[in-house]
């Protein structure tokens, strides 16, 4: 590395490396969006500019007018994009354009090239996802065998020139101080390449992919230049003049995702606060849904110019899926990003942006059910942080969920589900799991089963929270099958069966005393259930009390998380327990009832999914009772 006073060569980071293959060998399904890449960055450069100069206005008095300047020089096989705004430092050429920000992203290049070397073809959708790191400019790579990166940081004296083949590292020299401010980007074309350097095939590009662009985009060939596009804001011009195309670029530019906008909302408000919001929710997941910082991905601009991709109090954290831009002009120009999060405007066009989504889905929902189900399956989760989150939401939202259910396939919402009770039915009955599959045959399922009551199977970690934060939908209670006391005798079942059977077995007070008694401190209370036919026992906790899974739950975020009282309920119609009932009246019995107990604990701590509280002794105690039923 021969560092010098003015410039040094660079070898890129290695996560670098890695993701420039990616993007140059598949990332992309078409080499002209270089173009698009370079003229979406200039874009932010400009805006980027705009905002400070707002700060301070000497950055920009020089050369006020911002555009941007594709030039051509066919001769050379050579194009510049050329733009007049922020500019970058020697240190932010060398950050930005040679190393990856965010560990996460490195993390995930690296996931990515390992991936990509075991399967010969990794799955686009997967490798699209690198496109959200944030890493267009070595696009330039596919069409370009060198790139020279000039530029002249506004407010500076110093200009810096970047050059890279996109192999080898990159060298940072110093560039000539008269250098205008702003960054020009020349690309030598490779030999493959040269049909990019075609004036028409330029403007063709550029219609295409950046019509949206705010700025004016000029192309310079042949000592002659024009504009090729309206440079007008997109989300300015009415939405009768604006194709789905420009909105699906638009959105490809704010997002930096690779698919189509799943639902776009535009629209202009008029009343006490004027805004405008270009709003749109992805189809796919974008990689960090589930990130600790919940950031959201609108941006705010103020008179259309840009301010910041961070105004927490804009967007809540559970509708942090949405990408787009809300523009008002009823906030200073001047504002600092700060003052922001807690600006009175700012918290009303966020009241007024989020009722206008929640009326959207619930459109969506009516009018294309199927489309619905596929946002839901993407971002249905994060929806549901809503409900507990934001309590004046709550009965808007309510209705836009939808669940899995013990008695249909597809999905469920709680009209559908109140539609479909049993008559005498006056709750909500709904069971919490990880996967689906196991929950189907959770035997706390067993009397819902037995009287045709559907409930409903909610499979994600966030429904331990919101289902503990509501009390009911429509006038229904909202129950949890494996909490309190479940009792369907009020409810007209399919089945009418399954009382008599409690009846044959006798007195039952006798053993689940002597249960009490051998589990006394693992069990706060043992008793009879009326939610069982075919199980002999299972575990439920008590209304309030925190769920078995939620203390998983707690206690895998590190967080100190206390057992909730745990209820040991035993089915009488059972054959097991009516032949220990039997037992009990025979003298001499309460040994092995006291090994009969641990040993129905420990099963229903298994149909929970946890571990015996002893497996040793859990092991023990089976084996010698198998014994003892195989003795001859
Ligand atoms: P992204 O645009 O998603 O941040 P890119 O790979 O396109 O990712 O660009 C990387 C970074 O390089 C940008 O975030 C920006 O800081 C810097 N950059 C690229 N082009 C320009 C430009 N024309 N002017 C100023 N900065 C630029
Ligand atoms: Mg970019």
């Amino acid at each position: 590395m021969a560092e010098t006073q003015t410039g040094a060569h660079h070898e890129f980071q290695a996560e670098v490396n890695r993701i420039l293959d990616i993007v140059v060998n598949s990332l992309y399904s078409k080499r002209e969006v270089f173009l698009r890449e370079l003229i979406s960055n200039a874009s932010d450069a400009c805006d980027r500019l705009r905002y400070e100069a707002q700060l301070d206005d000497s950055l920009m008095r020089d050369d006020p007018d911002l555009s941007i300047t594709v030039s051509l020089d066919d001769k050379n096989s050579q194009i510049t994009v050329t733009d007049n705004g922020i500019g970058m430092s020697r240190d932010e050429l060398v950050a930005n354009l040679g190393t990856i920000a965010g560990s996460g992203t490195a993390k995930f290049a690296q996931q990515l090239a390992e991936a990509e070397k075991e399967k010969a073809k990794k799955e686009r959708s997967d490798i699209s996802m690198i496109g959200q790191f944030g890493v267009g400019f070595y696009a330039v790579f596919m069409v370009a065998g060198s790139v020279t990166v000039t530029s002249r940081k506004a407010g500076s004296g110093e200009a810096w020139t970047w050059t890279s083949d996109g192999r080898t590292g990159f060298d940072v020299a110093q560039a000539p101080a008269d250098t205008p401010r702003g960054t020009a980007i020349t690309l030598d074309l490779k030999k493959d390449s040269k049909e990019f350097a075609d004036r028409h095939r330029l403007e063709t590009i550029i219609k295409t992919y950046s019509g949206h662009i705010g700025l004016p985009v000029w192309v310079a060939a042949g000592g002659e230049s024009h504009q090729v596009n309206e440079a007008a804001a997109l989300w300015t011009r009415p939405r009768s003049a604006i194709s789905e195309d420009e909105y699906t670029e638009f959105y490809r530019h704010v997002s930096h995702g690779f698919d189509e906008p799943w639902l776009t909302l535009h629209n202009r408000a008029e009343g006490v606060i004027a805004y405008t919001n270009l709003l749109f929710i992805p189809t796919s997941a974008p990689y960090d849904l589930f990130d600790p910082r919940r950031q959201h991905g609108v941006k705010l601009y103020v008179r259309k110019v840009f301010i910041t991709d961070e105004c927490e109090g804009l967007i809540p954290p559970w509708l942090r899926f949405l990408r787009g831009i809300v523009d008002s002009e009823d906030l200073p120009l001047n504002v600092s990003r700060e003052v922001l999060q807690r600006n009175p405007v700012v918290e009303r066009i966020s009241r007024a942006v989020v009722k206008r989504v929640l009326s959207e889905l619930g459109k969506k929902a009516k009018k294309d059910a199927e489309s619905y189900h596929t946002f839901w399956e993407t971002f249905g989760a994060v929806l549901k942080e809503g409900v507990y989150e934001d309590h004046q939401r709550r009965d808007t939202l309510l209705p836009l969920l939808r669940f899995h259910s013990t008695t249909r396939d597809g999905w469920v919402s709680l009209d559908d589900y109140i539609a479909a009770m049993k008559e005498g039915q006056d709750s909500i009955y709904l069971l919490i799991g990880d996967r689906l599959e196991t929950m189907r045959s959770n035997p706390m399922l067993e009397a819902f089963r037995a009287k045709g009551v559907e409930v409903l199977l909610l499979d994600h970690p966030v429904d331990e929270f919101w289902t503990m934060s509501v009390e009911g939908y429509e006038e229904k209670t909202l129950v949890n099958v494996a909490r309190g006391d479940i009792d369907l005798a009020a409810i007209a079942g399919d089945d009418a069966g399954t009382a008599d059977k409690e009846e044959e077995a006798g007195d039952i007070t006798p053993l689940i005393a002597m249960i009490k008694l051998a589990l006394e401190n693992k069990v706060t209370d043992v008793r009879e259930s009326k939610r069982l036919t075919d199980s002999a026992c299972c575990l439920v906790v008590d209304e309030g009390e925190m769920s078995m899974r939620l203390q998983k739950i707690l206690q895998s975020t590190g967080q100190d998380a206390m057992a909730g009282k745990r209820i040991l309920e035993i089915n009488p119609g059972h054959a097991l327990i009516r032949s220990l009932v039997e037992r009990t009246r025979s003298e001499g019995s309460s040994h092995q009832i006291e090994d009969m107990a641990h040993l129905l604990l420990d099963q229903a701590l298994i149909q929970e999914g946890e571990l015996p509280q002893d497996p040793a002794r859990f092991a023990k105690r089976m084996s010698d009772t198998m014994a003892k039923a195989v003795a001859p």
